[in-house]
């Protein structure tokens, strides 16, 4: 199994011009506040902090770009999204964050996967199914991370997943930064999404 053995902050765009050039692969992460993005990304990567910048004050607006480089030594970039209003972006909203969040799903040919992140227990809002139309539209694939699934007993875990299989039409894996259940899995479907798996 490969690992993620370096992390570097990269950038925090607020405007396209910002985004750094498509040299890398990338796989993006999208989900409503609050949802454990930052706990996922922390336990991906094994850095804590680091991705912390997009909840300061004035970031949240913002893509951020971290560079991962894998045990094999191949790059990668992992890509933080702002956090809420994708049922105003998938309607095309206007505002200069939505408009740089649409920009930037739609033409950013070195993107090879967004993972959309649902609380597992909540399962996929109209927000987060307007998205999944949105990335299908775009051509862009998608898997569902059904985050802190160590909240669900063990033996809702699978029929979990299945549901939301079923409701978006997109793989579902559940995921958790508490036990690491997933963690490995995700980490495969990314590997394999960017063609670094094995
Ligand atoms: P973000 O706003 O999406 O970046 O969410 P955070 O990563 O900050 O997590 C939000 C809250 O959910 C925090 O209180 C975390 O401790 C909690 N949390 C995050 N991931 C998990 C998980 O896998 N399991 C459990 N039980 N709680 C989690």
């Amino acid at each position: 199994m490969r690992r993620i053995v370096e992390t570097t902050l990269v950038s925090s765009a607020g405007t396209p011009a910002k985004l750094p050039p498509e040299s890398l692969p990338e796989v993006a992460f999208a989900g409503r506040s609050n949802v454990g993005k930052s706990s996922l990304l922390n336990a991906l990567t094994g850095r804590r902090g680091l991705f912390k910048i997009s909840k300061t004050p004035g970031r949240t607006r913002t893509i951020v770009h971290v560079e991962a480089r894998l045990d094999s030594g191949a790059r990668l970039y992992l890509v933080d999204l702002p956090g809420y209003g994708y049922a105003k972006v998938a309607r095309g909203a206007k505002q200069n964050w939505g408009a740089l969040l649409e920009a930037y799903l739609r033409s950013r040919p070195t993107l090879h996967l967004v993972v959309l992140l649902v609380d597992a227990r909540r399962g996929p809002e109209d927000e987060e199914a307007e998205l999944v139309d949105f990335l299908g539209r775009a051509g862009v694939p998608c898997l569902l991370a059904a985050t802190k699934i160590d909240r669900i007993v063990k033996s809702r875990r699978k029929p979990a997943l299945e549901e939301l299989r079923a409701r978006t039409g997109v793989r579902a894996i559940g995921t958790s930064a508490e036990t690491r259940e997933g963690i490995d899995a995700l980490l495969e479907a990314i590997l394999s999404a960017t063609g670094f798996g094995k």
